[in-house]
């Protein structure tokens, strides 16, 4: 969980410093703030930050024996995992202190001892703040705007993760391609307020039928939907396309319009591959979409796979 979805815990922050002293210090200094957790070198402060629960923030000495704080830095900014943790630099004025160096490296902040303890304090909370906004401005980028699930620079992203990972353990992944039918006639015998508030509600239904935490959907654009099922054969991924359709028609959105029902309804195109060398995701995409085109053209409100 990043942190800005920890809304109600205190954010964690790591002090790493080979001198006990200096820890005690900032521990002082944070205790009531802060869940805190200290290294005393740098290679157990990496080994937190790659761990299930990593700091939010971490302050670091420089001078230390074996690996020093700029070396910890580099590796922290060099690993996709830890990244995006806020790292200062705290040290003693009277040390050789290279700022550029540093900062070049990805560091945030120099704090610089002896310091003043409301202006460290102020520091480290500001760079949790900027933290927090990223990580929010992030997730939004990735979110569908209208109906507020993933949209589809997310999709990008996830059918290749999900791709690669079915290619490793050999399993099949299967593909949902899912088109509102005559929703170009739906906004224009009601309004494209109207049509809005179909998009969301069947966004919401098919993230519904949606049981397993890997399956996933997004909006695809306009008015089509994506559905990926990993470790899904045919017959498991016609399952849910079923439960998708039945559940849609329960809905019952009065769509006069519509040339397929009297309400609002689907044409759902299914495909499933077993990923394998030389093969690429783009290939079970156009396959779902294919079948999504027969069943448009076989009078819609239907499933082919
Ligand atoms: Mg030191």
């Amino acid at each position: 969980m990043t942190y800005s979805e920890r809304k109600d815990e205190r954010a964690k922050l790591l002090i790493v410093d080979d001198n006990k002293q200096n820890i005690e210090l900032l521990m002082e200094l944070f205790r009531d703030d802060y869940k805190i957790t200290a290294a005393v070198n740098a290679r157990r402060a990496l080994k937190i930050a790659l761990s299930e629960a990593p700091p939010d923030i971490i302050l670091t000495d420089i001078l230390m024996p074996e690996m020093d704080g700029y070396e910890l830095c580099r590796k922290l900014k060099g690993d996709s995992k830890t990244k995006n943790i806020p790292l200062l630099f705290v040290t003693a004025i009277s040390e050789e202190m290279d700022e550029s160096r540093g900062f070049a490296l990805g560091a945030v902040d120099y704090i610089t001892k002896p310091f003043n303890p409301l202006m460290v304090k102020a520091r480290v909370k500001l760079h949790l703040e900027l933290k927090r906004k990223q990580e929010l401005l992030e997730k939004y980028a990735f979110i569908d705007a209208l109906t507020e699930i993933p949209n589809r620079r997310r999709f990008d992203e996830v059918i290749d993760q999900e791709w690669n990972r079915a290619h490793r353990a050999g399993y099949s992944i299967s593909l949902m391609m899912i088109d509102i039918d005559h929703f170009k006639l739906y906004n224009d015998t009601y309004g494209h307020g109207m049509g809005d508030d179909c998009l969301r509600r069947v966004a919401g239904t098919i993230a519904e039928v949606l049981r397993r935490s890997s399956d996933f959907v997004a909006r695809y654009g306009g008015e089509e939907f994506v559905v990926i099922l990993p470790d899904s054969d045919l017959s498991k991924a016609l399952d849910t396309a079923k439960k998708i359709q039945d559940k849609i028609d329960a809905l019952d959105i009065a769509h006069q319009s519509s040339l397929a029902a009297d309400h609002v309804t689907f044409s759902i195109g299914v495909a499933t591959m077993i990923p394998e060398d030389g093969k690429h995701p783009r290939e079970l995409i156009e396959a779902a979409d294919t079948k999504l085109y027969e069943a448009k053209s076989s009078g819609r409100h239907c499933i082919r796979s």
